[in-house]
């Protein structure tokens, strides 16, 4: 596609940033095995690339198709979603402040608190749910205003055009980790947010065989700077995770779609049941954000959490107890996955900030796939009878 802007979302995310292969004609882009390139003199490469941590034409075609489908100016694509977020937080100097939601990935809160931290970035984590509590945390010195949303595991929607006036008003850039979403779903640039992070380990690379990380912004000025930390510390994607995390893009919308109307399906289900305490699912009416899901998502997701009555002992039951559902940690990939987050994913938060924080003992999280409806339910049934049964 001559201009990767152009063309609805399913289009833009088979061919934004990948032109024929101009040599062969190859319609897809090859996956370039360097680490360095020649050059003509010194100093004066023959192409545009010198050194494959600066640049590489696999990682070009990724970042340009991320920002094509995030509504950016610019992407970036790193080794893992964490690396992202420590070259999104290099970027700010000691005694800088940022707002954080409380609601945030296990490893998200591991590396502002127990790394950025002791470089003298401060963090106040409120509820980003509640506009007023990021309002009123807002300092001269805050930089970023950090968000999820759908947020992990409890599916709390922020709502982010409120959240970019605010750090707007203040001078602060916002954030957004745009993972649980995906692009498909919700354009936080759209919005009004500067930056979309992104684990793309999880949907945009689709099919749990890979681990990598995005940023994308609003302005080139910002990717400048990131790309000047990224290229510093060199945490990059190489070329051949880079063709992957291409191709699960391609598949992205469709995948999307019955991700959304199988979650739909199994959080209305859990639902029904006496065992079930509480579903945590932004497309039920009972969710508290059920309305701001529909302004700011095209669909609610593929992520469904709960709290069983049970306790830890119930939450184990169910998520031993499924035949279909692999229990693991990790999300997003075709196959449906289910965990327990107090002992998972996020037992690096303390136990007394998980609970203030709302996130329960007897917790189960799914990552429903795009496995047939109607196995899904009868697994999610096999799971409640074992716990019925403790
Ligand atoms: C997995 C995840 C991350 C971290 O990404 P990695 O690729 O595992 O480093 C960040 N945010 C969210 C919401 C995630 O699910």
């Amino acid at each position: 596609m001559s201009n990767p802007q152009s063309g609805r979302f399913e289009t833009r995310a088979i061919h934004a940033g990948q032109p024929h292969e101009p040599v062969t004609g190859a319609v897809m882009p090859p996956i370039f095995m360097t680490s360095t390139y020649a050059q003509k003199a010194p100093g004066v490469p023959v192409g545009d690339y010198e050194y494959s941590r600066s640049g590489n034409p696999t990682r070009t075609a990724l970042e340009a198709n991320l920002a094509a489908i995030e509504s950016g100016a610019r992407g970036l694509a790193f080794a893992s979603g964490l690396a992202a977020s420590h070259t999104l937080m290099a970027r700010l100097e000691p005694g800088d402040h940022v707002v954080a939601g409380d609601d945030l990935y296990g490893g998200t809160y591991r590396i502002f608190t127990k790394v950025f931290e002791r470089y003298g970035i401060k963090f106040t984590f409120v509820n980003s749910g509640n506009p007023e509590e990021v309002a009123a945390a807002m300092t001269d010195r805050t930089r970023y205003v950090y968000v999820e949303t759908p947020s992990n595991p409890l599916l709390r929607l922020t709502d982010i055009a409120a959240c970019s006036k605010i750090a707007h008003d203040h001078g602060a850039l916002l954030a957004v980790d745009n993972t649980f979403a995906t692009p498909y779903l919700q354009r936080p640039i759209e919005l009004g947010a500067d930056i979309v992070l992104h684990s793309l380990t999880k949907y945009l690379g689709g099919h749990s065989d890979l681990v990598a990380g995005a940023l994308v912004t609003s302005t080139d000025k910002v990717a400048d700077e990131l790309a000047f930390h990224q290229n510093a510390s060199g945490g990059i994607l190489g070329p051949m995770d880079s063709f992957l995390v291409l191709r699960g893009i391609k598949t992205l919308a469709v995948r999307m779609d019955r991700h959304c109307t199988n979650a739909m399906a199994v959080a209305k289900h859990l639902e029904a049941s006496d065992l079930v305490d509480k579903v945590h699912y932004p497309g039920l009416e009972s969710h508290p954000s059920f309305e701001l899901c529909k302004q700011q998502m095209r669909a609610p997701g593929g992520m469904v959490s709960f709290e069983l009555k049970g306790g830890v002992a119930a939450g184990v039951a169910f998520a031993t107890g499924t035949d279909i559902f692999t229990l693991a940690e990790s999300l997003g990939g075709v196959e449906s996955l289910v965990e327990t987050p107090p002992s998972m994913t996020h037992a690096s938060i303390p136990a007394d900030v998980r609970h203030a924080a709302g996130l329960m003992d007897g917790l189960v999280r799914l990552s429903v796939g795009i496995e047939h409806e109607a196995d899904l339910l009868s697994d999610v049934d096999l799971a409640l009878a074992k716990v019925a049964r403790i």
